[in-house]
């Protein structure tokens, strides 16, 4: 299995490289922030509980999300490998995925990170605000709360990847297509390593 951990503060371009590797791979693509707002959309109890975080900037609680991420995990019994985009979050759910692949017999082959510093995200996030409607990119207070809450708790899990030899970093600013290909190539290489 090829199990990717995309990783990246908010708006670093983690939504968009995924769908593209998702493809190419024809891996699963389970991302946190999607479920949540399907579970919104839907009126789901889930929902209203991550939207009362979400809407501040904050993150949904561990227990929450590290049961609702098992459950789709455990939905793919046949899949090729996952992307996981924008889990895990914090150390507590690292070690929560590390745990739940183990008891597959399979692991996490490497985490690549999309680097964009901090300016350029909040443009970007503005940008995406106007465009999508999405609630929490629309006021910049709410933006530079999840950027303090991703340098703060989620910054951190990087070190728990490089300590297995797996985080990979690459830059996010410039074309799609050149970002894509960077990735491929990581990919390709660990990909090698580990068949
Ligand atoms: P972005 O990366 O642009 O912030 P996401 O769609 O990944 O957007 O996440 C939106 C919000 O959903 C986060 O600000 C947080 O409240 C919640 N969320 C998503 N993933 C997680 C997670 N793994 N743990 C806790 N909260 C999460």
């Amino acid at each position: 299995m090829l199990n990717i951990v995309l990783f990246g503060p908010p708006g670093a371009g983690k939504g968009t490289q995924s769908e593209k590797l998702i493809d190419k791979y024809k891996l699963t693509h389970l991302s946190t922030g999607d479920i949540f707002r399907a579970n919104i959309k839907g009126q789901t109890e889930l929902g209203t509980l991550a939207k009362s975080y979400m809407d501040k900037g904050q993150l949904v609680p561990d227990e929450v999300t590290i049961k609702m991420l098992e459950a789709e995990v455990n939905k793919n019994p046949n899949s090729n490998g996952f992307i996981f985009d924008g889990f895990p979050r914090t150390q507590a759910q690292a070690e929560a995925l590390d745990k739940l692949l183990a008891s597959k017999n399979t692991s996490i082959t490497l985490m690549l990170a999309l680097e964009v510093e901090e300016v350029e995200l909040k443009k970007r996030l503005l940008l995406r605000g106007k465009d999508s409607g999405r609630a929490d990119d629309q006021n910049p207070d709410v933006i530079q709360k999840r950027i303090d809450v991703y340098n703060s708790e989620t910054s951190p899990v990087k070190d728990f990847y490089t300590a297995q030899g797996k985080y990979k970093g690459t830059n996010g600013i410039g074309e799609i297509e050149e970002i894509f290909n960077a990735l491929c190539s990581i990919i390709n290489a660990q990909n090698k390593i580990f068949k």
